[in-house]
């Protein structure tokens, strides 16, 4: 639980950094989520409330989002696909699987009062 804890601060971390990238000083309002593996959405908002707590991100509304495969072309800007044989259907290259032990990732993020 306590790695799953260090992951979501990174994740946390990483959503501040990429709102402030475009608009210092902001508190972010939506933060979005993909999960991978099981994890109960339950268990990701407690998560998430503790990693944020104090921060910019806090009170921020989560959404979590199930991903339906475990592929990512990273060669499409991230584009997740279904797949057998994980080869990018738009692009034809080999796609990365998303390694088992990372069970969910930041996947965008909004901020308060951004336009
Ligand atoms: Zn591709």
């Amino acid at each position: 639980m306590s790695d799953q804890l260090e992951r979501m601060k990174a994740i946390v971390a990483q959503a501040i950094a990429e709102a402030e990238c475009h608009h210092r000083g902001v508190r972010l309002a939506t933060v979005h989520l993909i999960v991978y593996g099981e994890t109960a959405e339950e268990a990701l908002r407690r998560l998430f409330e503790k990693a944020s707590r104090g921060s910019p991100a806090e009170g921020a509304r989560l959404i979590i989002e199930r991903a339906t495969s475990r592929y990512i072309c990273w060669n499409c800007c991230g584009l997740r696909f279904e797949s057998g044989d994980g080869v990018c259907p738009n692009c034809g290259e080999l796609a990365l699987e998303v390694p088992p032990d990372i069970s969910f990732a930041l996947q965008r993020v909004e901020v308060a009062g951004a336009f």
